[in-house]
């Protein structure tokens, strides 16, 4: 018979876990690939699964906040006013 104390420990333990998962295959290692999709005109950044290579994101690959930045800067713009 299973014993409910370590059945409960078990689920308590193996919820704590609060790192990002693969919803394919669990591992919690992801990567940033750069990749130009069929018919874009622009690459963009995969972030995906370094064991399954399943994709769980996908950013442009100008970051558009450091743009505006170096854009005010060169502008003599104050972001902060
Ligand atoms: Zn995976």
């Amino acid at each position: 018979m299973p014993n409910p104390l370590k059945a409960y420990l078990w689920l308590y333990f193996n919820t704590m876990d609060d790192k990002s998962k693969c919803p394919r295959c669990s591992n919690n290692a992801f990567e940033a690939i750069n990749e130009k999709p069929v018919n874009s005109n622009y690459e963009l950044i995969f972030v995906r699964c370094t064991s399954c290579k399943t994709v769980v994101g996908v950013v442009d690959y100008y970051n558009v906040g450091t743009l505006v930045k170096k854009l005010a800067t060169q502008l003599k713009i104050d972001l902060d006013k």
